[in-house]
Parts: structure tokens; sequence; C-alpha cells
């Protein structure tokens, strides 16, 4: 009776030693998520500063999808900033597209504005309002520096409906043979640090069950993985070196950097790097301005406009 416990001991002993073998990629990211967990408070540090530049995006997270698409617009016009309106296919609004240069290849910031349920009481705080609000202060900062580097910003619609902004913008720069060096977009931010997210067609944590295959959690369900691919490691080298950056290389995110770089573009997404906060408040009701940390949004704008600066 006693070897046969032992034995059992053992195999069970054996299976968690391979799993977790099998897991060693994703490990990290994983107790970076409990860290994040078990540090998790709804009060942040330092909430929005509602007369501070930031203050604007507190009126924005009400608006409805085509109110969102106006705002940005009336923004760049008050200040002057030259746009270009994109359509997406019969959609009702368009990409809004702001070329600080000329001439490529640009370097583009990207953010879409469109929210997962279209109506006031959904903030979508951090999918995707805070992004478009950091965007927005670059776009009046680059503006009054005029960049060396060819800077552009990308503001895109029907995210949320299956990319279908970023496919149209893609295939809108490729008619016109819009020089793109890189694309650095950023979707469901608002607290924390940055994070580099792996890129794939599902959103979530992928690890590994032996002999089964990589799965992925998306926090709701779990579904057998699909292709994910890692952002460029001498362009995020050098990104670091501006702010710091969480590398999450089994976290995967869908966002318009997905597609971009399935075309072969040189794309990175970017999140908050508290993915409880995310996995929280994604697609629900709960994704509210009360929990925005304004350290994120200065993080994130320091990062566009340093990179904006350097010549390389
Ligand atoms: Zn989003």
């Amino acid at each position: 009776m006693r070897r046969v416990v032992v034995w059992i001991a053992i195999v069970v002993l054996c299976a968690f030693l391979f799993l977790l073998v099998a897991n060693a990629n994703s490990l990290d990211d994983g107790i970076l998520y409990l860290r994040d967990m078990l540090a998790y408070s709804e009060t942040p540090a330092q909430p929005l500063n509602e007369s501070g530049r930031f203050g604007f995006c507190k009126q924005f997270v009400s608006l409805r999808n085509a109110q969102r698409a106006r705002f940005i617009e009336n923004f760049l016009d008050a200040r002057g900033i030259p746009f270009q309106r994109i359509p997406i296919y019969n959609a009702k609004f368009d990409n809004i597209f702001v070329p600080f240069s000329q001439q490529g290849p640009y370097t583009i910031y990207s953010a879409h504005y469109d929210k997962f349920f279209d109506e006031p009481e959904y903030q979508g705080a951090s999918d995707n309002s805070a992004a478009v609000c950091m965007l927005l202060v670059v776009a009046d900062e680059l503006n009054k520096q005029h960049p060396k580097k060819p800077i552009a910003l990308l503001f895109t619609g029907e995210e949320e409906s299956g990319l279908v902004g970023a496919k149209a913008f893609y295939e809108d720069a490729t008619k016109n043979n819009l020089q793109v060096a890189n694309v650095l977009n950023f979707d469901s931010m608002g607290r924390a640090g940055l994070a580099a997210r792996a890129s794939g067609e599902r959103s979530g944590f992928v690890f590994t069950i032996p002999l089964l295959g990589e799965f992925v959690y998306d926090g709701r369900e779990i579904e057998p993985a699909s292709t994910y691919r890692q952002p460029n490691s001498k362009l995020l080298a050098q990104l670091s070196r501006l702010v710091p950056i969480t590398i999450l290389d089994r976290m995967v995110a869908k966002s318009d950097g997905t597609y971009f770089q399935e075309q072969g573009w040189n794309a990175v997404n970017f999140t908050s790097d508290d993915m409880y906060y995310l996995n929280e408040t994604w697609h629900t009701y709960q994704d509210r301005v009360e929990l925005w940390d304004e350290s994120n949004f200065q993080r994130v704008v320091d990062l566009m406009l340093g990179y904006a600066r350097e010549n390389q």
C-alpha cells in the first residue's frame, strides 16, 4: 500500500515538473500577473488631474464612436494641425492620419478610437480612450517641436470589429506607396508601466500542455493558441532606453499592430503592463477613468516624444 502511494507521488511530481519545464517561457509572465493581482488597489497612486494636460480625457470617455472621430478632428483643427481622413470601407467614420512631415519613411504612433460598446455609459477608459488622449497630447507637442524624424499619428476606427480600420489603412498606404519605418500601436493603457506584447489573433496568456500543444487563456476561456509573433528586439532595445518597458512574450495581444505585423510592417503592440488591471476591466463597464493613473500617461507620452527626437 505504502509503495503505491510513493509511486503515485512520484508520478504526480514528475508530471508537475514536466509541466513546469514545458512552460519555462510562460512562467515569468504568469508570475508578473500574480504579483499585479496581489498588489492591485482600485485607487490609483496618481489619479487623473482634471485641470492638467490630460484633463480633457474625462469628457472624451463618454463620447460615442462617431463623436470621438469628430472630437479628434476638432482638437487637431483648433491647433491648426493638418490631417487626412481615410475611409474605412463603408463604415460611418474614418481613420484619421496626421503626418508631421511631408515624406516618410514614417514612424507611426497608432491607437484605435472606437470603443467596444458604442454607448455613453460604457467608457472604454483603458480600451482605448487613454491612448487616444495620449496621442492627442503628443500631436499638440509635435506641432510645436517639429521633430527631425518623420512621425505620423494614426487614429483608427473599427478596431473592435476585427481590425478593420487597420486593414483599410494598410491598403490605402500600399496603394499610395506610403513608406513606413515602424508602427508603435497603443491599446489598453491607463495604469502602471508600459508593456510590449507578443501579437496574435487571440489575446491572452499562452501556456503549453505537454503533448497537446499551446493554448491561450483570455481570463474567460481557454482555446488553442494561434500563431503569435514577437516584436523587433532591436527597436525594443532602443525604446527601452527612453522609458522602462516590460516585455511580455507570452501575454499575446490582438490589436491593430497585429494586422500591421502580419503584413510585414515592423509593428509593436504596447499596452499597460498591469495585466491584472486589464483583465479586470477589458470590455466591461468597470473600465472607468477612476482607475487611471496619470503616471502611465506621462510615461507613454515621454516615449513617443523621446523617440521622435532621436535621429535614428
Ligand atoms: Zn482595444
